[in-house]
């Protein structure tokens, strides 16, 4: 689990990032968790994406702002 992308992120995306994190607190403890936030170009639009995922907790968590 590397969080080391985040601190490429543009600022206009550190809602998403605060989002993110809140969701990483929460399954902190948890056994299959796995995350990460990234900026990705679709269409020739940027979006940042942030993706949560915990087994234990069957919890799978997504979301996407066009930065
Ligand atoms: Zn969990």
């Amino acid at each position: 689990m590397s969080r080391a992308a985040a601190t490429k992120l543009s600022p206009s995306i550190a809602d998403l990032v605060r989002s993110f994190e809140a969701y990483f607190a929460e399954h902190r403890v948890c056994d299959g968790l796995a995350g990460s936030i990234l900026e990705v170009t679709e269409n020739g639009v940027l979006w940042g994406v942030a993706w949560l995922e915990c087994s234990a907790c069957s919890v799978h968590w997504e979301r996407r702002l066009a930065v």
